[in-house]
């Protein structure tokens, strides 16, 4: 198999079809890519009415990407211009923006159309997609990068229906809702929970972070790069690619990975070490130290990072609850406890339905294959990409692809150098289907899940990691195992059809 990725640039004997669906990070990354091949005719499906995925959807105060901004950035459209170190959400939608209007993908997508279904008909060996409206079209190929945290996790709490202020999750900000001077309970303490705490302490009259269960927190300073730091890295790209390859990032990134899949490994100790010296260090009245000291190991939940969250939690203003809520009443949170927290504005900081990927578009591939089910108890992908029964048909950070603490635009970048190359003989004409053997996907399992016991996700805590099953869902290897895995398909894991 010829897996050159320049031969998909080169006049191709057959112009594929080709949908995306999602127009964030992954479904533009694509759109860019196929655009520049020049062969193909491409249809891009989207929701909403504005690009951008998660980072049009998060708009919550003190959103940051954690990843160093210029990591987390296309590594053909570098951006000299980030703010800081850690670049602010609405700066990072504004640079997707950007990138679509440079790369001019915005006539190719259809915005405010969801898409309902998408059906693979044998004979004919055409996908249907099927929009809200009703409407259906044929695609030789179909490209789902439709995002891992995208539907929000409303907690059953008793009562919520019932409370008498503003109330809305996280990634639904209802900027209507005025914050200054109110009282604010947040309920969650993952990333998301920790941002929004950390940006309302001083903002609100009284802030309650509701944690049922605390975390580690991973200090890691946020520098604003300087207007001459920004000059530098426009006038030298070089000192952009230091940052983004240079030995300090990747080899963070090699050492935390290293870590995850062995929680005995020195590296994890180095991690355990300095996120207990920052909860003794910051942390000053010993009741709300030991309040706060989780009680399963660093990096088991995904790994917080904050350098201001325990100051802001012991101002004056701001009070950490730690323990479980009873139930929502009109007036607040009325905790196990007794106590109740009296609120204007009850944030649900709780998370996402981290086992629906491409769900709820109802997936039909070959003989009828029905991707829900094949999905039920927990969904898997081999290497995140590619199913059995589903030929041509490609995910961009679909299920067991590495999400952690690194960036998903990297991942989402490798993963699509190997989708090209399994287009590039549908696009020669050698085949009309690509489809991954079901031994391959049977066997990438059987490791997969050994490994993901082993892991530091599987070390005794519960977490949008575990599926279904209480197993870890997330790449179970090394990073670097990632990136040779996905470097070049092998011919032998797939059946190519004429
Ligand atoms: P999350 O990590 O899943 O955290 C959800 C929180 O809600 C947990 O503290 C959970 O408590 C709590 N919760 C859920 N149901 C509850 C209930 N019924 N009662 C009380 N508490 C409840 O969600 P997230 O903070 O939105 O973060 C999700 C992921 O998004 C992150 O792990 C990260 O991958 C990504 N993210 C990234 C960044 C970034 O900077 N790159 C920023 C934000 C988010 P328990 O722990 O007890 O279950």
């Amino acid at each position: 198999m010829d897996t050159s990725a320049s031969t998909l640039a080169a006049p191709a004997p057959r112009r594929l079809r080709i949908a995306i669906i999602g127009a964030g990070m992954a479904g533009i990354l694509a759109a860019i890519r196929l655009k520049e091949a020049g062969t193909h005719e491409l249809v891009v499906f989207e929701k909403a009415d504005r690009i951008g995925g998660t980072w049009r959807e998060n708009t919550y105060p003190g959103l940051t990407c954690d990843v160093p901004a210029h990591a987390y950035t296309y590594s053909f459209a570098p951006n000299p211009d980030w703010s800081s170190f850690l670049a602010p959400g609405p700066e990072i939608q504004r640079y997707f923006e950007d990138v679509v209007r440079r790369y001019a993908i915005a006539p190719l997508i259809r915005f405010g159309c969801a898409i309902r279904s998408c059906r693979f008909d044998d004979t004919r060996r055409l996908w249907t997609i099927t929009d809200d409206q009703g409407r259906d079209d044929d695609f030789d190929v179909v490209i789902a990068a439709t995002g891992v945290l995208h539907h929000p996790s409303m907690p059953a709490l008793p009562g919520l229906g019932e409370f008498a202020g503003a109330c809305f999750h996280s990634a639904r900000w209802d900027h209507g809702v005025a914050l200054d001077g109110r009282r604010i309970a947040v309920v969650g303490s993952g990333s998301t929970g920790v941002q929004i705490v950390s940006a309302l302490a001083g903002r609100a009259a009284r802030l309650y972070h509701i944690q049922r269960t605390p975390q580690w927190i991973m200090p890691m300073p946020n520098e604003p790069y300087s207007e001459a730091q920004r000059a530098a890295f426009r006038a030298d790209p070089g000192l952009i690619d230091e940052i983004r390859y240079g030995e300090h990032y990747t080899g963070l990134v090699r050492r935390f990975t290293r870590a995850i899949i062995d929680a005995d490994a020195p590296e994890m100790h180095e991690i355990e070490t300095i996120v207990r010296d920052n909860l003794e260090r910051s942390v000053r009245d010993p009741q709300l130290r030991e309040a706060l000291r989780p009680n399963y190991r660093a990096a088991c939940k995904r790994l917080i990072y904050s350098s201001d969250y325990y100051d802001k939690i012991q101002q004056p203003d701001v009070e950490a609850v730690v323990g479980a809520i009873e139930c929502i009443e009109p007036e607040g949170v009325r905790m196990k406890d007794g106590s109740l927290k009296e609120a204007d504005v009850l944030v649900l900081a709780t998370g996402f339905q981290a086992d629906r990927f491409v769900r709820p578009i109802k997936v039909r591939g070959r003989g009828a294959a029905d991707l829900d089910a094949q999905w039920t108890p927990s969904p898997s992908a081999y290497l995140g990409i590619t199913l059995p029964s589903f030929p041509n048909f490609f995910m961009l950070n679909g299920p067991t692809g590495p999400v952690g603490n690194f960036s998903l635009i990297d991942i989402a970048e490798r993963q699509w150098a190997y989708i090209e190359q399994l287009l590039a003989p549908l696009a020669r004409a050698e085949c009309a289907l690509v489809e991954l053997r079901a031994d391959t996907l049977r066997a990438y399992d059987e490791r997969r899940i050994t490994a993901a016991r082993r892991t530091i996700f599987g070390s005794g805590c519960s977490s949008w990691y575990l599926d279904a099953t209480g197993i870890p869902a997330s790449w179970p290897w090394t990073y670097e195992a990632f990136a040779e895995q996905t470097a070049k398909p092998q011919a032998g894991d797939y059946l190519f059809t004429a």
